[in-house]
């Protein structure tokens, strides 16, 4: 250990540039943008070695709903680490992996019946690919090989989950290693027709899908979908009417309902998970960011005992469900989900986030106004702002020139992190925010979004 050194921002960003390679970074930013050491974490703050703070307005990368080291989860981890760290799933069990896999059939829409561990949300949706593919595989539809995803869609960065991800920054790139999926355009309710409210766009897109099933439904093996809120395209909403007539569909042309609530799942949208809003049972629901409290990397796909019964035969038959991953259901990680949905169950966490979603929305309205402002979004604890050169024709910002990042900065020299994606200013704030701090992050965050429209 390096004690010796100065522990101040400077020290410890210079050995970081020295030998770290951040993610979804151009490092050469950092010769301009500060690195940001942070030493110790408590509830909504980030503390700095220089002895700043920020308030984590965007939970850490959606992960941390309940505040950085809430004392539930750290008293169940220092327990677990007293009794078992980690042993192999294959072969083996414990208390934390199967309890959790109970916990988690109980508390998600009724008809899903198995849990599937792995030990993040891309490597959830290539499980979730795989396992739908490799049903209709077990019931001899060889045809079956392709994917259905939304224009927009995120779906994580592997090459399976990047494959049926349509944020061009992120994909493109990679093209030419990825899988051919079809997409199917987004409910998106910012890109309504003038006039045209949230629901009917639903449909008009539930009849373009249709359409596609129409011609494809032979080859596809499953629909995947981010319920309501499509987070990485940024916050881009729709109405649950979409998530009632995909389930019909599905269901009529024969293909896997895939939800990935990995980020709206836990409580984000208004609902535990976003599916409950239309009543609808996916046939693989894929779950990771919240689960674990943003404490350790778990992820988790639930799916029907008809599934599971499509593998469920005498080894020889080959149809066994192969993939692994070396920290499958680690104890730890089932433990920190556990106290997390403790949480759930002993404090009313949803009336709660219902009135801070309430009052969030009031301090957002005014914003509604400003004009470079197109529009003021949010379901549940997600709140978006976005931002653009025209009001009247929602001309863009052009993104070289980085409007978000400028509110990014105003943020940090006022304690704040907001980190916009694009230029689509939002909110994820962990649950155990006040209305007090909510008023400040929406005072920085329209301070911000004046030195950002600034020529
Ligand atoms: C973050 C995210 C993923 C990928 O999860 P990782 O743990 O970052 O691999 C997948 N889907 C959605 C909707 C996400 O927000």
């Amino acid at each position: 250990m390096s004690s010796t050194l100065p522990r101040s921002n400077a020290a410890l960003a210079a050995r970081d540039l020295a030998v770290l390679w951040h993610p979804c970074t151009q490092m050469h930013d950092h010769e301009t943008l500060p690195l940001l050491p942070i030493v110790r974490a408590e509830g909504v703050w980030l503390h700095d070695a220089d002895g700043r703070r920020y308030l984590d307005a965007v939970s850490s990368w959606w992960t941390n709903v309940f505040g950085h080291r809430h004392p539930q989860l750290v008293a169940a981890l220092k327990d677990q680490l007293d009794t078992l760290d980690h042993i192999m799933l294959a072969g083996f069990t414990h208390e934390p992996a199967l309890q959790l896999a109970e916990e988690l059939v109980r508390v998600t829409p009724p008809g899903l019946a198995r849990v599937f561990y792995a030990d993040n949300g891309s490597s959830a949706i290539e499980v979730a690919l795989k396992m739908s593919f490799h049903y209709w595989r077990n019931l001899g539809r060889h045809g079956k090989q392709r994917f259905i995803a939304l224009s927009g869609s995120y779906h994580g960065e592997t090459l399976g989950a990047l494959s049926v991800t349509d944020v061009p920054l992120y994909r493109d790139t990679y093209a030419p290693l990825l899988l051919q999926p079809l997409f199917a355009p987004s409910p998106d309710a910012y890109e309504a027709e003038p006039g045209e409210s949230a629901a009917d766009c639903a449909q008009r897109r539930l009849g373009e899908l249709r359409a596609l099933l129409e011609r494809h439904a032979e080859e596809t093996c499953a629909v995947i979908i981010e319920p309501l809120v499509q987070c990485a395209a940024g916050m881009r909403m729709h109405h649950p009417a979409y998530l009632c007539g995909l389930r019909a569909l599905c269901d009529e042309f024969g293909v896997h309902f895939i939800a990935d609530e990995i980020a709206v799942g836990f409580g984000r949208t208004g609902t535990l998970f976003a599916c409950e809003q239309a009543a609808v049972t996916p046939d693989f629901l894929c779950l990771s960011k919240g689960l674990s409290g943003g404490m350790l990397p778990l992820s988790a796909v639930l799916t029907s005992d008809v599934v599971y019964q499509a593998f469920y035969a005498e080894y020889r038959s080959g149809k066994a469900f192969l993939h692994s991953h070396s920290y499958t259901g680690n104890a730890l990680a089932c433990r920190a989900a556990l106290a997390t949905l403790q949480l759930f169950r002993d404090e009313p966490v949803l009336q709660r986030n219902a009135v801070l979603a309430a009052h969030l929305a009031r301090e957002l309205e005014p914003l509604r106004d400003h004009p470079n402002v197109a529009d003021v979004r949010q379901t549940g604890l997600i709140a978006a702002v976005e931002l653009v050169r025209n009001k009247r024709t929602r001309e863009a910002f052009p993104a070289h020139e980085r409007r978000g990042l400028r509110v990014y900065r105003h943020g940090l020299e006022q304690e704040m992190l907001l980190r916009p994606l694009g230029n689509i200013v939002y909110f994820m704030p962990p649950y155990v925010i006040t209305p007090e701090q909510i008023d400040a992050m929406v005072k920085v965050a329209r301070q911000g979004i004046e030195v950002a429209v600034r020529d």
